[in-house]
This record gives C-alpha cells, sequence and structure tokens, in this order.
C-alpha cells in the first residue's frame, strides 16, 4: 500500500511538471507543445491520482486552478463574476454517469417542477477562446479574456474589430450593466489561409485554429487583429436582477435556450446548430451526430457541451471553484494517445520487409481498442530515437493502420536502452539488406519460415484463396513441423498430417481439405493478387489480369515490353518495376510451376466468378458507399459492383447514380441529398444486383 502511494507520489510529481509546462507554453506562448487529447489524457491520470490519495493534491497541481495566465502586455482585469472552464466526459457512459450524479443532486429539492428528467441544452463547443464582454448602458466597454477564471486580460481594442460582436446592443432600454459570454473563433478557412502566409515567409505554423486565435487577440497592434477576420458565437449572458426588458419580443431569459434567443434578438451571433433536447438518450444522438459531421462545419469544434436548460436547477447545483456543475463537454474520441511501450518486435512480411512494431498497454483509439502500431520502417524507428519503456504517443483516424507517431522523451527512464534495428533477420538469422534508394530492410532468403507464414497468410485471406479455419495458429504449425515449404504443399496436405496438429478431428481436418482443394477454381485476379507481388493489391490485380490473361502472358510482358504494364491506367513505374523484379526472381518462377502442378492453371478461363450468377446489370452505374452495411462487407459490396458492370467511386458527385447508405453515414449522405442522388440501403441494392 505504502509502496503503492509513493510510486503514485512520483508519477504525480511527473504529471504536474509536465502539465503545468504544457500549460505554459498553450495559454502564456500559444505554442502548444502537446496535442490537446494528450494533455487531456495526461491531465486526467493526475485527476484519478489526486481522487485515490487527496493527500498528494499540491497547491501548484494543475487539477488546482485554471490554466491561463494574464500576459504583460495588457492590463490585467477582475471578473466581476468568474469565468469557469468546463468539466469534461470522452464517451457517451462518462455523460450518463455526469447525469445520474447531476440528477441525484437535485433530487432532494423539493421546490422545482422539473426536477426529476430536466431537459438538456446541447450545443457544440466551440475550439476557441472564452471571452467575456462587459456592456454598459448597451454600449460596449470591456473585452477581456478568461485568464486564470478570476483575472483576465483587458483586450476591448482587438475585440472591437470582430465585426460580429456588436458596439451597441439592440435593446430600448438597457440595463446600467450586461455581461456577455462566448467563444472568439478562426474560421476554419481563415486559419488554413493564416498558416499558407506563414509557411511562404518562413514563420511558424500555428498548430489549431484555436492557437491562432489566442495569439491573434493578444496581438498589440489591433490593426493585424482586424486582418485576421476572427468571428465570435455568444453563449451566456447576465443581467442584474431588478432588470426587465421592455417592448413585446424579449423576455428575460431563466435558461439557457432562452439566453441563445434573447442573445440573438439583442444583436449576437450565436452558433445556430443548438438544440434543447427532452432526456439524455437524445442527447446522445446530438454528440453522435455532430462526430460524424462535425468536419462539415466551417469552425473547429473538440466536443459538444451538454447544460441543464433551467436557471433554477443550474443555480441549485452551482459550480466547483473550476467549472459549473450543471454543465459538462463531451469531447470526441481521441485520434492519438500516450501509452507505455511493452515490446517491441520486427515482423517480417512475405516479401521479406522488416518492419518494427511496437506492443503497448491497449488504450482506445478512435472507437477501438489498440494494443500494437507500426514504425514502418529503420529511418521511422532511428527519427523516433525510441528507447525501451518509453512512452510512445500512437494514432489511429478511422480506417488508418495503427502508427506511433512520437516519443514523449519527459518521461523516459534514466538508463533505459536504445532500441536498434537488427542486423540480423529475427526468423531465420540470415544478414538482412538495405536496398538502394529503398526504405525497407529485407531478409533476401528462399527458405525465410517468416516470409512463408506471410505469404501462406496472404495467399488464404479473404480477398484471394478465401480458405475458413486456416488462421495464424495453424499456418505456423504447418510451417514449423515442415509439412509446407511452399504455397502449393498446401495443396499436397493429406488427412494424417493436420491430425497430427492440434486440435484437428477427422470432420474438421477434411473440412479444411475441401476448402483448400475448392479453392483452385477461384478467379485468375484473385490468384494473381495471392502470389503477394509488392504493390499488387486488390484493384490493381483485377486491372492487370484485365490486361494480361495468363501468368505467362504477363511473365513476357514484364521481359519483352514492361513498358505495357506502367501504360495500364492507374499503374506507374513502381508498379511495372515491383512486377518486372517479382518475375526475374527464380523462386517466384518455380512457385509458379508449383502451382500449376497442383492444378493452377493460373489464367483467365478459371473464372467462375459471380458474372454466371447474375448479369452485368450495373454497366455503367456509379456508387458511392458510406457507413457500414447489415451483411455484406465493402470489398464484397465492391467486387458485386465491378463484376456486375459498374463502378465504384469514393466521392459524391453529379455522375454519381447511387450512394449505398450503411450505418453511421458519414457527411456523403448530405452531399448526395443536395445533389438528388438516389439513396439506396442493402435491401434495396441486393435487388438491383440480384432481381
Ligand atoms: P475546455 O476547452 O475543455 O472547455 C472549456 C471552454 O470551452 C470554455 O472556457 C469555453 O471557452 C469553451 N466553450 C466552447 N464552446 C462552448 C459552449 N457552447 N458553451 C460553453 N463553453 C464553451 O477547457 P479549457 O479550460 O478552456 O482548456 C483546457 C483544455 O485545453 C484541455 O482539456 C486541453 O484540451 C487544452 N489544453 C491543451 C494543452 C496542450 O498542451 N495541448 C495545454 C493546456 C490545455
Amino acid at each position: 500500500m505504502e509502496s503503492n502511494l509513493k510510486q503514485n507520489a512520483e508519477r504525480a510529481k511527473e504529471l504536474r511538471a509536465l502539465l503545468n509546462k504544457a500549460n505554459y507554453y498553450y495559454y502564456v506562448l500559444d505554442k502548444p507543445q502537446l496535442d490537446d487529447a494528450i494533455y487531456d489524457q495526461l491531465y486526467r491520470e493526475l485527476i484519478e491520482i489526486e481522487n485515490i490519495h487527496p493527500s498528494l493534491i499540491t497547491y501548484d497541481s494543475p487539477s488546482q486552478r485554471l490554466g491561463g495566465i494574464p500576459s504583460k502586455g495588457f492590463k490585467s482585469v477582475e471578473h466581476n463574476i468568474p469565468l469557469l472552464s468546463l468539466d469534461n466526459a470522452f464517451n457517451i457512459n462518462e455523460l450518463e454517469v455526469w447525469y445520474a450524479r447531476v440528477s441525484k443532486l437535485i433530487s432532494t429539492d423539493k421546490n422545482i417542477k422539473e426536477l426529476h428528467n430536466p431537459k438538456l441544452t446541447c450545443e457544440l463547443k466551440i475550439d476557441g477562446n472564452a471571452i467575456s464582454l462587459r456592456y454598459e448602458n448597451g454600449v460596449l466597454t470591456r473585452a477581456a479574456t478568461r485568464g486564470d477564471g478570476k483575472t483576465g486580460e483587458d483586450i476591448t481594442n482587438n475585440i472591437r474589430t470582430i465585426s460580429s460582436i456588436p458596439l451597441r446592443l439592440l435593446l430600448k432600454k438597457p440595463p446600467s450593466w450586461i455581461e456577455v459570454r462566448g467563444e472568439a473563433f478562426m474560421p476554419n478557412n481563415i486559419f488554413n489561409k493564416l498558416n499558407i502566409e506563414r509557411k511562404n515567409t518562413d514563420q511558424p505554423l500555428f498548430a489549431n485554429p484555436r492557437n491562432s486565435c489566442a495569439g491573434t487577440l493578444r496581438q498589440l497592434d489591433p490593426k493585424i487583429v482586424a486582418s485576421r477576420k476572427l468571428d465570435f458565437f455568444a453563449y451566456s449572458v447576465y443581467l442584474p436582477e431588478s432588470w426587465e426588458p421592455s417592448g413585446s419580443d424579449l423576455k428575460k431569459p431563466n435558461s439557457q435556450s432562452e439566453s441563445l434567443k434573447f442573445l440573438k434578438n439583442i444583436g449576437f451571433k450565436i452558433d445556430s446548430t443548438f438544440k434543447t433536447k427532452k432526456n439524455l438518450i437524445e442527447a446522445s444522438s446530438y454528440y453522435k451526430y455532430w462526430e460524424i459531421e462535425k468536419d462539415s462545419l466551417p469552425y473547429a469544434t473538440d466536443g459538444i457541451v451538454v447544460k441543464i436548460d433551467n436557471f433554477d436547477i443550474q443555480n441549485i447545483l452551482g459550480s466547483t471553484n473550476k467549472a459549473p456543475r450543471w454543465a459538462i463537454a463531451v469531447k470526441y474520441p481521441a485520434e492519438e494517445k500516450a501509452t507505455k511501450l511493452k515490446k517491441l518486435i520486427f515482423q517480417v512480411g512475405r516479401s521479406g520487409a522488416v518492419t518494427p512494431v511496437a506492443e503497448f498497454e491497449t488504450i482506445e483509439l478512435a472507437g477501438t481498442s489498440v494494443n500494437r502500431a507500426t514504425l514502418h520502417n529503420a529511418k521511422r524507428l532511428d527519427s523516433l530515437n525510441l528507447h525501451y519503456e518509453d512512452t510512445i504517443v500512437v494514432r489511429k483516424a478511422g480506417e488508418i493502420i495503427p502508427e506511433v507517431i512520437r516519443v514523449i522523451k519527459e518521461f523516459r527512464i534514466v538508463d533505459s536502452k536504445l532500441v536498434k534495428f537488427p542486423l540480423n533477420c529475427p526468423a531465420c538469422n540470415s544478414k538482412l539488406i538495405q536496398e538502394e534508394n529503398e526504405a525497407i530492410t529485407k531478409c533476401i532468403n528462399f527458405e525465410c519460415p517468416a516470409k512463408l507464414k506471410g505469404l501462406l497468410r496472404h495467399w488464404v485471406s479473404k480477398r484471394s484463396m478465401n480458405i475458413d479455419g486456416l488462421g495464424e495458429k495453424i499456418i505456423n504449425q504447418l510451417v514449423n513441423e515442415g509439412y509446407i515449404k511452399s504455397i502449393a504443399d498446401l495443396y499436397k496436405l493429406e488427412i494424417n498430417s493436420l491430425l497430427k496438429l492440434e486440435r484437428f478431428g477427422e470432420k474438421s481436418a477434411n473440412n479444411l481439405l475441401t476448402e483448400i482443394n475448392e479453392s483452385k477454381n477461384k478467379n485468375w485476379h484473385k490468384q494473381l493478387y495471392g502470389l503477394g507481388i509488392p504493390h499488387i493489391g486488390e484493384a490493381n490485380a483485377k486491372s492487370l489480369s484485365k490486361n494480361f490473361h495468363s501468368i505467362e502472358e504477363l511473365n513476357t510482358i514484364a521481359k519483352e515490353s514492361p513498358e505495357n504494364i506502367s501504360n495500364i491506367y492507374g499503374f506507374g513505374n513502381e508498379m511495372k518495376e515491383a512486377i518486372v523484379k517479382w518475375f526475374c526472381d527464380s523462386s517466384n518462377l518455380k512457385l509458379i510451376e508449383e502451382l500449376k502442378s497442383v492444378g493452377f492453371s493460373l489464367k483467365e478461363n478459371l473464372d467462375t466468378n459471380i458474372n454466371s450468377n447474375h448479369s452485368k446489370k450495373l454497366i455503367g452505374k456509379v456508387f458511392v458507399l458510406t457507413g457500414a452495411l447489415p451483411s455484406l462487407t465493402r470489398n464484397e459490396v465492391k467486387e458485386l459492383i465491378e463484376s456486375s458492370g459498374g463502378k465504384v467511386s469514393s466521392s459524391i458527385s453529379k455522375k454519381t447514380d447511387f450512394l449505398l447508405l450503411g450505418d453511421k453515414a458519414g457527411s456523403k449522405l448530405k452531399r448526395a441529398q443536395e445533389l438528388g442522388v438516389k439513396i439506396i440501403n442493402e435491401k434495396e441494392f441486393r435487388v438491383l444486383v440480384y432481381e
């Protein structure tokens, strides 16, 4: 227990130092050193330690104060009403926990009617800078940054250049004072333009629109601020208790949603995407919708803010010294996270390429659990200067393969050893080579078992021979036991050999042998793809197979007129050279002969493809896919469309005939609706293809 406390104390110290330093770079210098998601993750780790051991909370802990520190270039101003931050949730579960806590807190108060299931106003969390505006008798007299929540910087002259901020309110009889809070931000197009200009003039780039907005607001020359075209959304208003508006259309707000309407009526720009929701389920849908659609907005948002709508309930809940209890920011899932390196392995692929792969403590990234990530090649490994037990930053965006993008050097353990790329193949110990002008380090031993295993995995995979029941473990056993020395040996396997392997009974062994045997009838392009020629993925294998109808023809072309390969639409020199090189390798020619000897003809007339089941019904039709379909995978859909004469495109245009819509559809749906493209689901698609 004591050692646990000691360990946590050390970690808390480490985290405090790192976060305080990050705050300084972020809030004072406007030059963040860490990504926000990494900052949030480390901050959360500190809070967890402090929650378990409150004795470890120190006065200088970042958890004890708001980050900003007023800069010296501006006059300091005291906020009449503290300008707080927001508590964070990082997923829907945490939003539910917040709601349960809030409901419990208010359930004891008997004076409010709307106590159970209070309404929630959902707004986008604009990724800019909080600003407080003070109006006296309807005229803007002071604008201030949030600073540390109590004291901010007087940036009135700069704020006056933002044209969406009224200098005089649209109120017939304004009260003696009004305080308006909102977010100043830099629209994406302005941010991109500014960074291009900075790049062209060799100035350091801004990390994101929020930083460039902060940097702009701190300019001492208002003319520069004006040129940067900042914008502002108002989201809250404070009024003297005694004041009542005159005029029939204005009502003194008693809720967040009424405040937004009030702000609009008195001349402010509000973000019109806000919605008042009846319950948590509806609020969650709002979050899910914007998680997908956020990139279609002209400004950056990093999540949503859920606020208890009713002011009376807000007052019951009150605030901590950092954030109101009645609101929570729900951030979008991180695409980058920090984690601890557990192990570094050097994987030998089917082409012999050796790839460093990091294994680490599992993290949730872009909605999936990740515990391995590639470091690509020796050059990347070198540039990372990775040491064992380092804290690394892993990135995974959407479908992209997770990769290690950075090391947090501040967390390096003293005396940890540098990770070095091996000189010999980790599987067969032969000397590795680095080909000229290539980033890849390779094992060139024909008989390397790791290469064979990789090629076998590729050959049996769904897109090639699609042999079910031949997973990695069985492949490893077959190679390790010496039953298989080439792909062709798969087709010579006998039941007795399979029965000697772990977990095989007569039935499963027979099933596997049938599957293996039937795979000989696969399309020519699938066989070609299965050979694992570098750069020849599924789509390229299809194009090649349409142009060259047998392996002999392709071999002759590769040797006699390779320019015919680079002339294929979408092919280039790199692919041509990869093919030429593949056919020059005697072990590949041997493989071709072996495959033929077990019954593969490696030519087009083997096609028993889906065309025989359905005619070319989709000739000339262009499809775009979005979201996940209930039963078909993207590859299956692509195959069905292409084999029926249609085409698959990645973006919607006037030329698109159909948008095939699945679950969690992206922004393509909106675009298709705008262009009047026909939208179909999987069921309708099946009718098109099969009936
Ligand atoms: P925050 O950004 O998580 O949220 C609070 C802010 O949200 C408010 O102050 C307000 O300005 C803003 N906001 C936007 N839309 C809003 C709306 N509709 N309603 C209410 N408020 C709205 O908290 P913060 O205290 O401003 O900053 C902390 C965050 O800053 C961290 O979580 C981290 O992501 C980032 N940060 C990063 C580093 C770094 O090194 N990268 C360092 C410090 C802080």
